[in-house]
């Protein structure tokens, strides 16, 4: 959806007054579109161009070492003959023009003949076509233009900005197209402003395959695939359309398609580049971000140019646009640690000496981490519900966060570990992986319990437990400067640690299904509290009537804790 517009019919128009007012000290809007302010030096000039909708081509690659100007049509649709030439006579410096747009029927024929008016007017026009989609022709020259725009515009930027005459413009922008090449996916299909119906749709839990920039479905829906697979399918049918002759060093570009998250991105880029690699490429100074983009469409496209030393050189000249800035000035002064900086970090500390007792019970947390981490998971769901009353709804997956992590650096302890130092590293890694308020007070909770019951004990009894118990608590309090009735876990943490010391003396299985009891309850009865600390705070009214979901948590797995405990507690000492 567009959510904000005027006039739908006025959109492209509207946009552009904002953008250039924006960016005023750099270009200026001219009749059809804009044109950066030049310099002393003339130079070719490079005008780009296509419809709107497509932010930041091609507006937002306007600038000093990429295009010299753009023309800006309406959504998905190609610019006037009028527009193309109005925008080309205010970048001309009288070393000639350079058009480049993707190949499509309406661009071919207004940037023709806008050319032929230029150079009647004796202005030598050339013209570079972006043909780099693979899924849409076998024919190279039939092929249509998307993501690999930008690759061949930043050639040419680049050649124009060195200074190279119009005739080696023209050859390395070709050159730049030839050796270029995309393919793309959509997950969902983009809207122009003011339609209620998306131009085109992908079907739930599927992928379009080869999708257009405007709204052109792809050439096939497939079922929607994991990450790694559609890393593979990516990368494996763009190298099948490796370019006669290409050498081993490419520029990629993972480029987004308007909603597809940085973050998604990011994640694919890694199993992308890997997939490269492992096909013997090198990958050199990649893109992965928007910069071809189709309204509000989800989806992404992987573009590869095979370099030559020349288009290596011209890819990575430095730029500054609106929308893509590439300055090398201190990046190469940095210096990455080396992999034995890296090793030092990560050596493995040795495990304190501990006592047989102390490796016992350590056996024994283990498994209680095995205990937690299937309540958590069970109720994953339940306590995202709960934390999204008036939270962020992240509780469920940072509670199972942290406890895998805390069970993968319990079983990484050497075996001799006794349960202080097992207790510790496990706090340590609940807090790094589960981030968030409760990871931290988990943590730090963990870690304080380890450190009462220390490796150093003969044995330990029910009340070492519930001193452990009160050492985690204490640490919840002093870390979150939260008490009792703040609608916290507190809430159901004290009485839980309250009871269990009162009970020890009946033995640990029973004072612990006593508290458990306590523990839930108090928790359930969070509903009625009012949060005063926290995230839930600010949404306090909206909170109330819903239990805390750290409380609720807590006392999950207390509860589970307790059914397991006389399973596990050797009959001959059950007080212990
Ligand atoms: P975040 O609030 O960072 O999203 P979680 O959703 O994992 O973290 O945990 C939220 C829970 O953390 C709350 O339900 C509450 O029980 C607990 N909590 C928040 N602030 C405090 C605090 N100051 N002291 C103790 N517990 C707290
Ligand atoms: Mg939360």
């Amino acid at each position: 959806m567009t959510s904000i517009f005027r006039d739908p019919a006025g959109f492209a128009e509207d946009q552009l007054t904002g953008f250039t007012a924006l960016y005023a000290d750099r270009l200026r809007q001219v009749p059809g579109g804009v044109v950066s302010h030049l310099t002393d030096r003339p130079q070719v000039g490079v005008v780009v161009g296509g419809g709107s909708g497509h932010y930041p081509a091609f507006a937002g690659t306007v600038g000093p070492g990429l295009a010299t100007g753009a023309v800006v049509g309406n959504i998905f649709t190609s610019p006037s003959t009028a527009q193309a030439y109005s925008v080309a006579r205010a970048a001309d410096q009288g070393e000639g023009i350079i058009f480049s747009f993707g190949n499509y029927a309406g661009d071919n024929m207004n940037f023709g003949l806008a050319a032929d008016r230029l150079r009647k007017e004796g202005i030598d026009t050339r013209i570079v076509v972006v043909t780099d989609d693979i899924a849409s022709a076998d024919e190279p020259e039939k092929r249509r233009g998307i993501a690999g725009d930008f690759s061949v515009f930043k050639v040419l930027g680049a050649a124009a900005a060195e200074g190279m005459s119009l005739e080696d413009v023209e050859r390395v922008g070709q050159a730049a197209n030839a050796n270029t090449r995309t393919l793309g996916v959509a997950f969902s299909g983009c809207t122009m402003p003011g339609a209620t119906e998306p131009l085109f749709t992908v079907p739930d839990g599927h992928l379009g395959l080869g999708l257009g920039i405007h709204g052109e479905p792809g050439i096939r829906d497939v079922a929607m695939l994991p990450a790694d697979e559609l890393a593979a399918l990516l990368v494996d049918d763009l190298l099948r359309s490796t370019p006669d002759g290409a050498g081993s060093r490419v520029a990629p570009i993972l480029n987004g398609l308007g909603t597809t998250k940085y973050e998604e991105l990011f994640l694919l880029w890694s199993l992308i580049s890997k997939r490269l690699q492992d096909n013997g490429l090198e990958l050199v100074e990649p893109e992965v971000g928007e910069l071809v983009t189709s309204l509000d469409m989800g989806g992404c496209s992987l573009t590869l140019m095979w370099l030559d030393e020349e288009l290596e050189r011209l890819w990575r000249a430095d730029a500054y646009t609106p929308a893509y800035r590439k300055v090398r000035s201190g990046v190469d002064q940095l210096h990455a640690p080396s992999d034995a900086d890296e090793s030092a970090a990560s050596i493995e500390m040795p495990a304190p000496d501990a006592t047989d007792a102390a490796r016992q019970l350590g056996v024994r947390l283990r498994k209680a981490l095995g205990v937690m981490q299937r309540t958590l998971t069970e109720h994953e769901d339940e306590l995202a519900r709960i934390d999204a009353v008036a939270g962020d709804g992240d509780h469920g997956r940072g509670m199972v966060k942290g406890c895998t992590a805390a069970t993968r650096a319990v079983e990484r302890a050497p075996a001799e570990s006794g349960v202080g130092h097992l207790f510790s590293r496990a706090g340590q890694a609940w807090a790094e992986q589960a981030g968030g308020t409760s990871g931290v007070l988990w943590g730090s909770g963990l870690e304080a319990f380890g450190d009462a019951l220390t490796d150093s004990r003969e044995s330990y009894t029910a009340a070492d437990i519930a001193a452990g118990v009160r050492a985690f608590t204490d640490a919840v309090r002093d870390l979150g400067h939260a008490e009792l009735g703040d609608k916290t876990m507190l809430d159901a943490l004290i009485p839980f640690s309250e009871q269990l010391s009162a009970r020890v003396e009946d033995g640990l299985p029973i004072a612990w299904t006593a508290a458990a009891e306590r523990a839930r309850r108090a928790a359930d009865g969070t509903a009625t509290l009012r949060p005063r600390v926290g995230r839930a705070r600010p949404l306090a009214e909206k909170s109330i009537g819903h239990p805390d979901a750290g409380a609720t948590s807590l006392a999950l797995i207390v509860t589970a804790l307790g059914a397991w405990l006389p399973e596990t507690t050797n009959p001959k000492e059950g007080d212990k």
